[in-house]
C-alpha cells in the first residue's frame, strides 16, 4: 500500500452536517483543513444514502424564529433554490461544492480513520484508509475535531466517552431510565411514488411477514401509504451499533420490506391505492442515531435544556423537544417515539464541544457531551451543524494562537462568540458588542419605517425576532421600493467592508427534507422577504457616489468587500428589489475599516 504524509492546521473526520460546518468555519477562520470522510458522498445522515429530514431548534417551523443561522441556513438558502424539489443527490451536490469552493480545504472521500497517535494527552497524527487509491495516510495537525457521529477519533484517541443510558441519580434527571447500554436504534428508510400504472411487489423469501394490521396498529406502528417513510422502521437500541451495524442492517431490511410488502400485498386499507405504487429507492446504509457520546468538561443534562440554561460560554442553540425512542424499536409495544417538549430554546456551552482527556480534540453533532436524556435534542441535524461552526471557528483560534479548547473556553469565549456572531451564528440572548464594527457608533435613519421595526434595529446587535421583538428594519408598509437606510457618522471613517443579514423567513421551516408535508409548508427558491437588489452608495465629499452593488441576491448573510476603502461621513444602503416581499427588511449592518 502506498502511504502518504499530509499536514493541516484543523483536521476534521466525519463529514456529516457537523464535519462540513466545521471544515467551512474552520477554512473560512483562515485555518488549513483537511476533512475525512469514510462514504463518498457528504452529510451522513442527511446524504441521500439515508435520506435523513436535516431538522433543527425550529421544529420545522413549529416554533418560529428559532431556526439555525450560519453556515447551516447558507446552505439551506442555497439549497432551495438550486434544487426545488428537494432531490437528494442535489443536497449531497449542495454541501460538496460548498467544500470544493472553498481553497483551504483538503477533502478525501472514501478514506475512513481508523487510528490516532496520541503523545502527553494530545493528539499528534491520525491514521486513514482509502482502498479506491491504494493510500494509507498520517495526517498531522495541532487540532482535531470529531464528528463522525461514533466518536471514532475520540475511542481510537483514548477520549472518554459514554454509551447508553444514565441512571436518574447521576445527575438528577427525571427521564433518565438507566443506568444500562440501550441507546436509540438505527433505521433504514424509503422513498414511493405513484407510477399511475399497476406495479407488483414480491418480496425476498427473508423479508418479514405482516399479513395482519391488527399487531402492527396495536404496537403503534401500522404503515401509511407514505412517499417517505418509516423512521420508525428502527433497531440497534438493545445492540452495539458500533459493532453490530451489519447485523441490524440484515434486520432493518428485512422489515422493511415487510412493511412495505404489507400495504402493497396485505392490508386492506392500502393496497387497493399502492396498487400503482412503488419503491423508487431504500436505504442500505443503517442511518445511526446514538452511539458514543464523549465526555466535556460540561455534560450537557435534561435540566440544561428544560430549564433552557444560558451557559456563559454558550456558542450554539437547540429547540427541539428531548426526543426519546424505545428499546426495540420496530418491534416494542411502546409508541415509537416519547416528546418532552421543551418552554424554549437553549444554549449549548463551548464545554460540551471538546474532550475532558484528550487535549486537542473537539467534537460536534452527534458524538458531543450529553446525557441520553439531554442527547435527545442535542442530536437534531441542524443543531449538530450549529456546534460545527461553532468549533470549526473555535478549532480555528486554537491553531491560530497554539492553544487548546479549553483555553478558549476559560480565556477567549467572548472573542469567540463575537467572531460567530459576525459570521451569523446565532447565540442566544446575546447582542453582539463587536468594538471594531463602525456601524455602532452611527446614527441609524431610513426612508421609512414599519412600526416596531426601526432604523436603528440593524445596529442592536441581534438578528432575529426575539421575545415579540423585531429586531429588524422594515421599510413602512406601502411606501413602495426604493428604500433607503443610512448609517451617518459624526466624523468620516475609512469603510471596505460591509456586513448585511437580511431577512430569510424564519418564521417558516426550511430544511432538505424529502417529507411530502414539510416541502409543501416551504418556500423552495429564493425566500421572499430576503432582499435581493441593493445598491450601496457613500457620502464623500458632499455627494451621494455609488461604490458597490449586491444583485440577485437570496442569502440572509452578505458581506460586501470593497476594493479600496471610502472615507465617509455617512454610507447607505438602498434596497430596489426582494425576492417578492413589499417591504424591505434588513437585521443588521455592519460597517468595517
Ligand atoms: C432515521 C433517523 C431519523 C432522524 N430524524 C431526524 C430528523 O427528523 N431531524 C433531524 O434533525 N435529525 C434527525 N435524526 C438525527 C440526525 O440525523 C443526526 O443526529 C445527525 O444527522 C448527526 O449528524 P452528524 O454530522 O453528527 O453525524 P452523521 O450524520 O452520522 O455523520 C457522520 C459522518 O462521519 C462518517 N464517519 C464515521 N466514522 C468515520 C471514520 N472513522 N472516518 C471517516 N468518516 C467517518 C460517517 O460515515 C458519516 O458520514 C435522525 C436520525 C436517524 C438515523
Amino acid at each position: 500500500m502506498r502511504q502518504q504524509k499530509l499536514e493541516a492546521e484543523v483536521v476534521v473526520v466525519g463529514g456529516g452536517l457537523a464535519g462540513v460546518s466545521a471544515s467551512l468555519a474552520a477554512a473560512r477562520n483562515g485555518a488549513s483543513v483537511l476533512l475525512v470522510q469514510d462514504r463518498p458522498v457528504l452529510g451522513g445522515n442527511t446524504s441521500s444514502e439515508i435520506n435523513v429530514h436535516a431538522g433543527g431548534a425550529d421544529q420545522d417551523g413549529h416554533r418560529p424564529h428559532a431556526r439555525e443561522a450560519g453556515i447551516i441556513e447558507e446552505l439551506r438558502l442555497e439549497d432551495a433554490v438550486r434544487d426545488p424539489r428537494a432531490v437528494p443527490v442535489m443536497w449531497d451536490l449542495t454541501l460538496y461544492n460548498a467544500i470544493r469552493q472553498e481553497p483551504r480545504i483538503t477533502l478525501l472521500l472514501n478514506t475512513a480513520v481508523r487510528g490516532a497517535k496520541v503523545v502527553d494527552g494530545k493528539i499528534v497524527a491520525i491514521e486513514a484508509l482509502r482502498t479506491s487509491t491504494d493510500e494509507g495516510f498520517e495526517i498531522e495537525a495541532p487540532v482535531f475535531i470529531d464528528t463522525s457521529g461514533d466518536g471514532w477519533l475520540g475511542y481510537f484517541a483514548g477520549a472518554d466517552f459514554r454509551q447508553g443510558r444514565e441512571g436518574p441519580d447521576e445527575h438528577g434527571e427525571p427521564h433518565a431510565q438507566g443506568p444500562d447500554n440501550i441507546t436509540l436504534g438505527a433505521s433504514l428508510m424509503f422513498l414511493a411514488q405513484d407510477t399511475g400504472k399497476p406495479v407488483d411487489f414480491t418480496p425476498p423469501s427473508w423479508a418479514k411477514c405482516f399479513p395482519e394490521c391488527e399487531p402492527l396498529a396495536k404496537r403503534w406502528r401500522h404503515p401509511e401509504l407514505d412517499r417517505h417513510g418509516f423512521w420508525w422502521n428502527e433497531l440497534g437500541g438493545t445492540f452495539d451499533l458500533t459493532r453490530d451495524t451489519e447485523q441490524v442492517r440484515d434486520e432493518l431490511l428485512a422489515t422493511l420490506l415487510g412493511l412495505w410488502d404489507h400495504i402493497k400485498n396485505h392490508c386492506p386499507k392500502c393496497a387497493e391505492k399502492a396498487r400503482t405504487w412503488e419503491l423508487t429507492w431504500f436505504g442500505w446504509l443503517p442511518g445511526k442515531r446514538e452511539t458514543r457520546r464523549l465526555l466535556g468538561d460540561h455534560i450537557m443534562t435534561e435540566a440544561d435544556v428544560v430549564e433552557a440554561r444560558l451557559f456563559e460560554d454558550r456558542v450554539a442553540h437547540g429547540g427541539w423537544p428531548i426526543d426519546l425512542h424505545p428499546p426495540w424499536g420496530v418491534y416494542d409495544d411502546a409508541p415509537p417515539a416519547t416528546m418532552i417538549e421543551l418552554p424554549d430554546m437553549y444554549s449549548i456551552p463551548l464545554r460540551a464541544l471538546y474532550s475532558r482527556n484528550v487535549g486537542n480534540l473537539l467534537f460536534a453533532g452527534r458524538c458531543i457531551s450529553s446525557t441520553h436524556v439531554a442527547f435527545g435534542t442535542t442530536r437534531l441535524a441542524a443543531t449538530g451543524a450549529a456546534m460545527g461552526q461553532a468549533v470549526g471557528t473555535a478549532a480555528a483560534m486554537c491553531a491560530k494562537r497554539a492553544v487548546g479548547p479549553r483555553q478558549v473556553a476559560e480565556r477567549h469565549v467572548r472573542e469567540l462568540q463575537e467572531l460567530l456572531m459576525r459570521q451569523d451564528q446565532y447565540i442566544l440572548d446575546l447582542a453582539a458588542e463587536d468594538a471594531a464594527d463602525l456601524a455602532r457608533t452611527a446614527k441609524v435613519t431610513a426612508t421609512s419605517e414599519a412600526e416596531g421595526a426601526e432604523a436603528e434595529n440593524v445596529v442592536n446587535g441581534v438578528t432575529r425576532w426575539r421575545k415579540g421583538e423585531s429586531n429588524q428594519w422594515a421599510s413602512a408598509d406601502g411606501a413602495a421600493l426604493p428604500q433607503g437606510i443610512e448609517l451617518k457618522w459624526a466624523e468620516a471613517k475609512a469603510v471596505r467592508e460591509l456586513h448585511f443579514t437580511f431577512d430569510s423567513g424564519f418564521e417558516r421551516g426550511l430544511s432538505h427534507t424529502q417529507y411530502p408535508y414539510s416541502l409543501e409548508r416551504q418556500v423552495r427558491g429564493p425566500q421572499p422577504e430576503t432582499v435581493r437588489d441593493v445598491r450601496i452608495e457613500a457620502w464623500i465629499d458632499g455627494a451621494w457616489r455609488f461604490v458597490a452593488a449586491v444583485k440577485g441576491n437570496y442569502q440572509r448573510k452578505r458581506v460586501v468587500r470593497l476594493k479600496d476603502a471610502v472615507k465617509a461621513e455617512a454610507v447607505r444602503a438602498v434596497v430596489e428589489a426582494t425576492n417578492g416581499d413589499e417591504r424591505a427588511k434588513v437585521f443588521e449592518i455592519r460597517a468595517y475599516e
